[in-house]
């Protein structure tokens, strides 16, 4: 770890700092999800899985899994590394006509809303999230400096004690964002 990345900023974690579901997601999605998937895993699962994930948020919210948000969220799982709004336009313009940069921040919003992808704050890009953890629960994200990959760790307990701390000077917390940049395990070996 060589550099954190703080702001406690906007909205979101002041409601009910929730508990990494650690058991019951394991019971959704059968297997847990390694933090940083080994190079030449299955990722056509982890793709089937996630697209499967959001169909049923969106099913249980009674939301519009449209094409365009299905294509953007499709852009970002091709691979576990976050990807900038230009990078995903030029994504979709190998197969579709080319997306207006709107029509790609209203998908995101979208996404984002119904918790199936990450802003990725120092990167200005965003992450398919492939766990299934709920709004409530914090995450840090680990960067990694060698393969782009973006892992996430549940930060519940970290983001509180930052919060406590902003508190007691005065300021109102709304959302921590902590974003941690390194090199994954299996850029190491
Ligand atoms: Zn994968
Ligand atoms: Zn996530
Ligand atoms: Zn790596």
């Amino acid at each position: 770890m060589d550099c954190v990345f703080l702001s406690v900023s906007k909205n979101r974690a002041s409601a009910g700092m929730g508990e990494w579901p650690g058991s019951h997601y394991i019971a959704h999605m059968n297997v847990p999800k390694p933090t940083f998937p080994a190079p030449g895993h299955d990722h056509d699962r982890c793709t089937a899985d996630a697209m499967h994930h959001a169909e049923q948020v969106c099913a249980r919210r009674a939301q519009k899994l449209t094409p365009i948000r299905r294509q953007v969220f499709e852009a970002l799982l091709a691979s576990h590394r976050p990807l900038g709004a230009y990078e995903i336009i030029e994504e979709l313009a190998k197969t579709v006509t080319r997306p207006a940069p709107i029509t790609i921040y209203r998908a995101l919003d979208f996404l984002m809303a119904n918790e199936l992808v990450h802003r990725i704050e120092s990167r200005n890009a965003f992450l398919a999230c492939v766990h299934d953890h709920g709004a409530a629960s914090l995450v840090a994200f680990l960067i990694c400096d060698g393969c782009g990959s973006v892992g996430e760790v549940p930060a519940t307990q970290l983001a509180q004690s930052l919060n406590d701390a902003a508190r007691l000077t005065g300021f109102t917390p709304k959302l921590s964002v902590v974003e941690i940049t390194g090199t994954c395990a299996h850029c190491q070996a």
